[in-house]
């Protein structure tokens, strides 16, 4: 079993037993295990990917697909995760069930296995979508609106490039070409090797 695999494992075991009687399953990350160029972290899964038990599939995955495309990545180089790994979510005035944004509680929770996740894979660079992620991994008082398309110092102790959530550009499709020039000097970045390690600015 691979070092993501054995904290996986221990992450089940912890989860068990935390919320009887609801239906709230993990959805884990995949990919490149051992030391992949980057490591994406998104928010947290959405129906498609509770019902797939999988990372960034249906709409998001098509956003994952378009992110590779342009970062000229294959997603069998990358790894695929999520800050939060069971799907957030209330009940709407439809009484439908959506999504929600995860809340203190469940950030406490997962974010120090994320720190255990990212250092058993290794990876060379983190990316984040997003704030939620973005906050996770620095000090807490970086936004995405003020620091997308570039490097930070993390907590994990590995660089991290913020970009936007894809999810947020159809509510903000000026944002559009700003994500995919961030997208473009993430891969110019990667495939420099730049030392792309920045320390926390206040
Ligand atoms: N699906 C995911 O797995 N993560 C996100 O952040 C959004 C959708």
């Amino acid at each position: 079993m691979t070092g993501v695999q054995s904290v996986y494992k221990e992450m089940i075991t912890f989860f068990r037993p935390l919320w009887p009687g609801e239906d709230k399953p993990l959805v884990l990350g995949e990919g490149k295990e051992d030391a992949p160029v980057l490591m994406l972290v998104g928010e947290a899964p959405g129906e498609t990917e509770v019902l797939k038990r999988r990372p960034f599939v249906g709409k998001a995955g098509k956003n994952l697909d378009e992110f590779l495309t342009l970062a000229r990545l294959n997603r069998a180089d990358i790894f695929v995760t999520n800050t939060v790994k069971i799907r957030p979510s209330e009940i709407g005035p439809t009484g439908r069930t959506r999504n929600r944004a995860p809340n203190r509680e469940e950030l406490s929770l997962f974010v120090p296995w994320l720190l255990r996740e990212i250092q058993a894979v290794r990876p060379r660079a983190l990316v984040t979508l997003g704030n939620v992620p973005l906050k996770a991994l620095t000090d807490g008082k970086q936004t995405v609106g003020g620091c997308h398309g570039q490097w930070l110092a993390s907590r994990a102790g590995v660089p991290l490039f913020a970009l936007y959530h894809p999810a947020s550009i159809i509510y903000r499709r000026t944002l559009a070409p700003v994500y995919e020039q961030d997208v473009l000097t993430l891969a110019d970045a990667l495939e420099k090797g730049e030392p792309y390690l920045i320390p926390f600015s206040d």
